[in-house]
């Protein structure tokens, strides 16, 4: 049966717009006709340079190369995020990707690793888990036998015009123009796009990816946003690039100060950085100079400010109007999430593609599992903000004082009851992530489950000891990341 492809118009070419169009134009091509319209004159934000490993998921599914996509975006390997300060001044951790220590159907590995402490055992949760001593150790290597968990730091300029390259041999139709209105029909859906130039951009479903304005989704259907911003208090960034100064490391840092955290992103020809802070309790200049203080190597650009407001717009899906990346809101950039929801945004969108006329039903589920999804997200970043036991700023005595949302206070508890963490279903963060988080910043738990009492102390320190040398044996095969990339990323050789 062949039906007419829908009419499909991209509002927005930053990573957000390209994204959906590669997606829409790969995997449901003879089903859609995609007009994408962005302004070369407002630009895109140009920040968004840390990812997670779904985003290898997806480019598999879109069957893009990942040399090719590693040159063209000058991108090193990401292991996790080295958070330093967060529980005290002077402390770090990793939270990392990969999964820790041996897995068992009654408990988790941390109720063993936490008797083993008990009972005298040195060292930490971290080192049972390859991809976080990989990562220590500044070692990378993919092989087709190794199931290494890793993402990618990229440089976002590129990446939308990698994406941009990959859309056109895909009949994606491209335009450059500012979008001056927006037209409505008399029932509300949204009819077209009138360009400054004059131009009427017409379409069956629009995607608004226009960023944090949402010039579709919110200037002109009004949707409205949940602010988050009593639990998220960074408002603001100021972002600079700078020269890179030592061997790229396959993390990104993350290290907390009085009133926010500074971002380190290594790409293979530059260093992403950003302060993150919270206006209220630190101006734009301070802010700017704490953050020149702080990074490595020489300014490449000119230190930028950027305003957000933590939250997420009431219905990402209205009408004949899908929002996505920072258009349909923005939890914060702490653990590099924001592209991830944009693919998993356009994935679901995608999945629930309306065929008829009336998709109400559609709509509301689309906007159920997107309200979970966010949440959840919401939860762990706040997580990292309310358990510290730093108390050196107002900042962070808010942070620790305030009251969190029911559903993560419920997860705190249970942690800290009895050491239970729990990846609910479709869940983005694992039990690692939330156990690694909570440990790394000085949650102690009362008890962990009993089962490890089951073993005596020479069968678990054993098992222990055999644990971690089987880590440290798997990175000791490992080369050192930047000669990975180096050799992974060599132009290939013609033939
Ligand atoms: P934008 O990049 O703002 O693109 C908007 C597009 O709309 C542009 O093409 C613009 O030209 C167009 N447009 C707007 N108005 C008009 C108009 N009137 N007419 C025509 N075109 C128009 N995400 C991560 O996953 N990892 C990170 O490490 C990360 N760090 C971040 C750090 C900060 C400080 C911030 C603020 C965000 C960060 N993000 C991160 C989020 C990430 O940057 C975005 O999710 C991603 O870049 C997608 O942005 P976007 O495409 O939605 O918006």
């Amino acid at each position: 049966m062949t039906i007419p492809p829908k009419q499909i118009v991209i509002a927005g070419g930053g990573t957000a717009g390209w994204i959906a169009a590669a997606a829409l134009a790969r995997k449901m091509g003879p089903l859609v006709n995609i007009r994408l319209v962005e302004s070369s004159t407002i630009g895109t934000i140009g920040v968004g340079e840390a990812t997670i490993p779904p985003l290898r998921t997806f480019h598999k599914l879109l069957q893009i190369d990942e040399q090719a996509f590693m040159r063209a975006t000058a991108a090193t390997f990401k292991l996790g995020i080295r958070f330093e300060n967060w529980g005290r001044i002077g402390e770090q951790y990793i939270h990392s990707f990969g999964m820790t220590g041996q897995q068992s159907w009654l408990a988790e590995f941390v109720h063993f690793y936490l008797s083993a402490k008990a009972r005298g055992l040195e060292g930490d949760y971290g080192d049972y888990c390859f991809e976080l001593e990989a990562a220590r150790q500044h070692k990378f290597a993919t092989s087709t036998q190794s199931n290494i968990q890793y993402a990618y730091h990229l440089d976002a300029g590129n990446y939308v015009a990698f994406l941009k390259r990959f859309c056109s041999n895909l009949g994606v139709t491209h335009c450059d123009g500012v979008i001056s209105q927006v037209l409505q029909h008399d029932n509300g859906d949204i009819k077209a796009l009138r360009l400054a130039s004059g131009e009427l951009i017409e379409g069956d479903f629009f995607i608004d990816c226009t960023g944090f304005k949402g010039l579709l989704i919110e200037e002109t259907l009004h949707t409205g946003y949940e602010d988050w911003s009593h639990w998220l208090l960074c408002d603001s960034a100021c972002a600079v690039q700078t020269t890179s100064t030592e061997p790229v490391a396959p993390f990104t840092r993350s290290a907390a100060h009085h009133a926010g955290w500074q971002w380190e992103i290594p790409l293979q020809h530059r260093t992403g950085n950003g302060n993150v802070y919270s206006s209220a309790f630190m101006d734009d200049n301070e802010a700017s100079e704490q953050l020149m203080q702080n990074v490595k190597g020489e300014a490449i650009t000119t230190p930028r400010t950027l305003r957000f407001k933590t939250g997420r717009r009431n219905k990402a899906w209205h009408r004949n109007c899908l929002a996505l990346g920072l258009a349909s809101g923005f939890v914060e950039p702490l653990e590099s999430t924001s592209i991830h929801l944009v693919i998993m945004g356009i994935t679901r969108f995608m999945q629930l593609f309306p065929h008829g006329g009336n998709y109400q039903a559609l709509t509301d589920e689309y906007n159920q599992q997107t309200q979970l999804e966010l949440e959840r997200i919401r939860d762990f970043i706040i997580l990292h903000y309310h358990v510290t036991q730093r108390d050196d700023s107002p900042f962070w005595e808010h942070c620790k004082n305030m009251t969190v949302p029911d559903s993560l206070q419920t997860r705190i508890a249970l942690f800290k009851e009895q050491a239970h963490a729990f990846q609910k279903q479709n869940e983005l963060f694992r039990v690692d992530s939330w156990a690694q988080v909570m440990l790394g910043q000085g949650v102690t738990p009362d008890y962990h489950h009993p089962a490890a009492a089951m073993l005596s102390d020479a069968q678990l320190n054993q098992s222990m000891q055999q644990q971690r040398q089987r880590v440290l044996q798997a990175v000791a095969q490992l080369p050192a990341h930047e000669d990975f990339i180096r050799r992974y990323c060599a132009t290939p050789q013609k033939a």
